[in-house]
């Protein structure tokens, strides 16, 4: 058995009491997390256990609830346009092009993007599924694989149904770094048969059904005219909610909606920054966790935000949502910094990252606090607040999944960065048809 006590001058575990220890030990047996607490209270170990003092601040890896990363390779591309125009005349002539192998580069790129950030997970909703597995499973990234579905590749649904069965059978792995649901675009673009069809797949598969909900106002206006309701309670009405069900956005729910989520355990993935750059409109967040929703954050893809650095979501989510109410009390640090780790790991079905507690994957992260933003400290309180509001990326020195070093001294261990920015540029050019 591989066993490491690590030391740091703090552990935030983002367990549900919000436990902090500082300074604090978290010793790790088989990639597993098998204790936390103060360095008082520490069991004994032998001598051959190594020790590995990181001081600084260790926390749980964030976890991007809602995410399409080979889009890294169309980053920049339509900016200005609004959600339908960019999708039909910047993304999709763009995507129809890639194949497996662009997919695996951009999804290369985007892991690197999000180790370095500190995101120990990403849960995608794309194509090319086979392609980013391999990706993120040579970057050593922890991914919650949803194989996407649209009309314009799959107009019933049904014909894609079989593969992700048979993909979800392959690689579905809860053990392991790959789980596999499965993601209808919406029901906008999908129709709401083809969404009740897949929904009873996940269901039949027991796993998560992730889908894009009430993103921008007008999307569903046909749908909603056609059923006489919102597009929510369209899909609670045919069954959509009784499996487990990830839904990214909703911005456009009012409190009915709101309510069915929570009644229904509906998690949502709330994407602050894509939906102010694609001028899509603000989602209730505090109304949401106020009627018990589980809010994750996610960046969205990294076309529409445009990078992959959940920290941009752990201060833009809450203070948004602060200027929104005019209320400086809503969402306080240790709040949006749970939404990014262990809300988010169970939004997007994944029982045992998310938080430092025994039993967990070690999927944790060290932040130098040796930083001007990071001073002054006259209690922990304004620690997490350093860490909320004037932590980022920038301060994440190292990072392990599943007990795995993949970023140390902030370099990438496991990813030929160079390289993949040489691809990507490359790739991104036949894209474009340039
Ligand atoms: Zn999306």
């Amino acid at each position: 058995m591989a066993q490491v006590r690590f030391t740091a001058d703090v552990v935030v575990t983002c367990d549900t009491d919000n436990s902090v220890y500082a300074p604090g030990v978290v010793d790790a047996v088989d990639g597993r997390v098998a204790w936390v607490g103060s360095p008082d209270d520490a069991p004994e170990i032998s001598d051959t256990v190594t020790v590995d003092n990181v001081g600084g601040l260790i926390m749980p890896g964030l976890v991007n609830a809602h995410c399409h990363t080979p889009m890294t390779l169309v980053r920049g591309s339509g900016d200005g346009l609004p959600l339908h125009r960019w999708l039909t005349e910047a993304m999709w002539p763009r995507e129809g092009r890639m194949t497996p192998a662009d997919a695996w580069w951009g999804m290369t790129l985007g892991s690197a993007e999000m180790l370095l950030a500190g995101v120990t997970t990403s849960c995608e909703m794309y194509l090319f599924e086979d392609a980013v597995v391999d990706a993120a499973r040579a970057s050593g990234a922890r991914l919650a694989m949803t194989p996407g579905v649209v009309a314009a590749l799959h107009p019933s649904g049904s014909d894609r149904s079989g593969e992700i069965a048979e993909f979800f059978s392959r690689h579905h792995d809860p053990a392991g770094r790959v789980t596999v649901g499965v993601a209808p675009h919406s029901a906008y673009d999908l129709g709401v048969d083809a969404v009740v069809n897949l929904a009873d797949l996940a269901r039949s598969l027991n796993t998560v059904l992730h889908l894009h909900l009430a993103e921008t106002r007008e999307e569903s206006a046909e749908l909603e005219a056609s059923f006489g309701c919102s597009v929510t309670r369209i899909l609670y009405d045919q069954g959509v909610f009784e499996g487990r069900v990830l839904a990214a956005h909703c911005v456009w729910v009012d409190t009915t909606d709101i309510n069915l989520l929570a009644a229904n355990g509906v998690a949502v993935a709330h994407c602050p920054i894509s939906n102010m750059k694609l001028g899509s409109g603000i989602a209730p967040l505090a109304a949401m966790r106020d009627a018990g929703v589980t809010v994750a954050y996610g960046t969205d893809g990294p076309a529409s935000n445009d990078s992959l650095d959940l920290w941009e979501e752990v201060k833009m989510g809450a203070l948004l949502a602060r200027a929104h109410s005019l209320d400086s009390t809503l969402i306080t640090a240790v709040e949006t910094l749970s939404m990014a780790t262990r809300y988010s790991a169970a939004a997007v079905g994944l029982d045992d990252t998310g938080c430092l507690i025994p039993g967990n994957a070690l999927d944790m992260i060290r932040i130098d606090l040796d930083q001007s933003t990071f001073v002054p400290v006259t209690d922990i309180d304004e620690l997490l607040a350093h860490l909320a509001w004037s932590g980022s990326s920038r301060k994440v020195t190292d990072v392990w999944v599943a007990g795995e070093k993949v970023v140390a001294d902030g370099e990438v261990l496991t990813v030929d960065t160079e390289r993949a920015v040489a691809e990507v540029r490359e790739r991104a050019l036949r894209l474009a048809g340039a």
